[in-house]
């Protein structure tokens, strides 16, 4: 599932591939993905429209139309974006949902498998308080210690189920709770009100630096992900304790254990991990 280091390497990519580009054509294959806008009602807000900018907030990615509308794409489970040369051959048309035909002979494809990702157009008005409802951006510099202690302060939740709330933190998924606790050596387990100083300290960083490395290797495929060249990310290849259940912990060589929390498959070394 695309977090926040997945969208982020594929808004890398496609900012300056499409800014100042403009979209001449939208196919809607799959009319739920647009859902519940009307195929006609979609395509009519995009058509001739110049895209402005690239962003991304939480795990959304944002293309700023110069209408000051936004075209919001939210990948989900199984969602791809991909950049490519027009027209498409017949076979990758395939669980295609969207096309949009750029005015340089270019194309973004929305391909997905399981059909939960969405496309949306966010008016100017509406912005602000859309995205009000997600938490803060880990990567951002104001996001500190002391912010992230106010956020658990009295919560009795497990600290990797309110990791994972995007309206608590914006962008992580259960790849990078797992990763991120491993490294600040907290118990995915323990209610969030309890981490002392040092602790909200030690995962403030280990957040930081956990997302940061998954960008530098364009993200995590451990099924379906894949950057808008196609291509998968290598950060899987550098899990501590995610997905590598009964493998030796990295520090200890003690057996990685693996729970559920909150619903989720969760992985954690019993002897590292308080
Ligand atoms: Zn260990």
């Amino acid at each position: 599932m695309p977090e926040l280091p997945e969208v982020e390497t594929i808004r890398r990519q496609l900012e300056p591939l499409l800014t100042g580009s403009k979209i001449s054509s939208i196919e809607v294959l799959d009319p739920l993905a647009v859902a519940p806008a009307s195929p006609e009602a979609f395509k009519r807000r995009l058509r001739g429209r110049a895209i402005t900018a690239v962003r991304r907030r939480g795990k959304y990615l944002q293309l700023e139309l110069d209408t000051q509308d936004t075209l919001v794409i939210h990948l989900r489970m199984t969602g791809t974006l991909t950049y490519l040369q027009l027209p498409m051959p017949k076979e990758e048309r395939q669980r295609l949902r969207l096309l949009l035909h750029l005015d340089n002979g270019a194309g973004l494809a929305f391909h997905d498998t399981r059909r939960f990702g969405k496309a949306f157009i966010l008016k100017a008005g509406d912005s602000q308080r859309y995205w009000a409802r997600l938490g803060p951006e880990p990567l951002d510099s104001s996001f500190k210690a002391a912010y992230l202690g106010k956020i658990l302060d009295g919560r009795t939740r497990p600290i990797k189920s309110l990791l994972l709330d995007q309206a608590m933190v914006a962008g992580i998924g259960n790849i990078y709770a797992d990763e991120a606790l491993y490294r600040a050596h907290i118990m995915p387990t323990r209610p969030a009100g309890d981490l002392d100083d040092e602790e909200i300290r030690r995962l403030t960083r280990s957040i930081k630096a956990t997302l940061k490395k998954a960008i530098d290797l364009q993200g995590s495929s451990i099924d379906t992900y894949r950057d808008s060249q196609g291509r998968k990310g290598s950060f899987q290849e550098t899990f501590q304790v995610h997905r590598r259940q009964g493998e030796p912990c990295p520090a200890c060589g003690t057996r990685v254990e693996k729970i559920r929390v909150g619903g989720r498959g969760t992985y954690f070394c019993p002897i590292c991990q308080k």
